[in-house]
């Protein structure tokens, strides 16, 4: 076992699931679309799917799942959710959180 596979082996047993639905549903999107989010991060075809786009990237779940935009990360705290879903630590929906963050970043006149 190389290097990197051990390494990812150790951060999997960490957090064997790097993602989140907790924060409950985010309604500016579908239950369709949730629903495909989730299908794909569990989908056994995702680093096949990848190969396919990426075909010289090494297949790492945690990139293939922000290729794919099935995540978002909340920029106030990091999370991790699934497209479709609001934050599991702060409630934030995404569009909410990113706007919020922009705001922060661009300075006032
Ligand atoms: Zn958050």
């Amino acid at each position: 076992m190389d290097e990197n596979a051990r390494r990812l082996t150790r951060s999997e047993a960490r957090d064997p699931v790097p993602w989140t639905t907790a924060g409950g549903p985010d309604l500016r999107y579908g239950d369709v679309t949730r629903e495909q989010h989730r299908a794909w991060l569990t989908d056994p075809r995702l680093a096949e799917r990848f190969r396919q786009l990426e075909p010289d990237a090494e297949p790492v779940y945690e990139r293939m799942i922000r290729t794919f935009g099935l995540v978002w990360e909340c920029p106030d705290d990091g999370m991790v959710n699934v497209v479709g879903y609001r934050c599991a630590d702060c409630g934030s929906s995404r569009e909410a959180a990113l706007l919020a963050a922009r705001c922060r970043e661009s300075p006032q006149p």
